[in-house]
């Protein structure tokens, strides 16, 4: 038999800042081969290390302004006072393709995402195991300025108060143990009945021999 298409999953894995998403994001792709992420724009200056149209697309405020005007975006939301959006089309024929698309964004852009693609989002808010570890987490990366580290522990807090608004939420105690919760949401979700629109044809040529 050849290969049953199925519908791809969006799955949002959301967290404060320095709760380890990013490195648990990292170790998913890795290792399950059909998930892709989705590369957001922003209007954020990249960080060092950080490259055009891997981590992000970097856009002034103007053409960010016009992606959205042409409906190019999926959803987009402030945060820390710059703007990030995902593009439309990537993830609208990943989906199509049968291809799962991991989402890096804040709890305002799953909501939206949930609104614009009513049934495809699954999504997995991390908790840091408390305030203090994600402190030190953040000061360990020895990306921003103290300035930005305390904005970013305020945001921490809002961002953290949003966690009734998702699926699963896990808290990320050891990461290894994290990635293998969130390998299994994503096979449970593979399953469900609505990804797999051939069934109904499949079953009734079952029950026809
Ligand atoms: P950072 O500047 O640290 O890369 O990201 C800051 C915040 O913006 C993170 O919470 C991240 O999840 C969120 N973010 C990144 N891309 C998007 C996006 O496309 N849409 C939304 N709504 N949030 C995003």
């Amino acid at each position: 038999m050849n290969r049953i298409s199925r519908r791809g999953i969006c799955l949002v894995l959301s967290a404060p800042s320095g709760a380890g998403k990013s490195s648990v994001s990292r170790a998913l792709l890795e290792c399950e081969p059909e998930l892709r992420l989705s590369v957001s724009a922003t209007t954020r200056a990249p960080r060092p290390g950080e490259q055009e149209g891997v981590h992000y697309f970097f856009r002034s405020p103007e053409q960010f302004a016009a992606m959205v005007a042409e409906g190019g975006m999926l959803e987009h939301a402030n945060v820390f006072g710059r703007h990030y959006g995902t593009p439309r089309a990537p993830v609208e024929e990943a989906l199509a393709a049968g291809r799962d698309v991991l989402f890096d964004i804040d709890w305002q852009g799953h909501l939206l995402l949930r609104a614009a693609l009513p049934g495809d989002v699954v999504s997995v808010f991390l908790l840091p195991p408390s305030l203090e570890e994600l402190e030190r987490r953040l000061h360990g990366r020895g990306q921003d300025s103290a300035e930005e580290i305390a904005r970013r522990m305020q945001a921490s807090h809002d961002e953290i108060s949003h966690w009734g608004d998702f699926d699963h939420v896990l808290v990320n105690r050891d990461f290894h143990q994290t990635v293998a919760e969130v390998r299994a949401i994503i096979r449970a979700a593979r399953s469900t009945r609505l990804r797999q629109p051939w069934l109904p044809g499949f079953v009734d040529t079952l029950l026809r021999h």
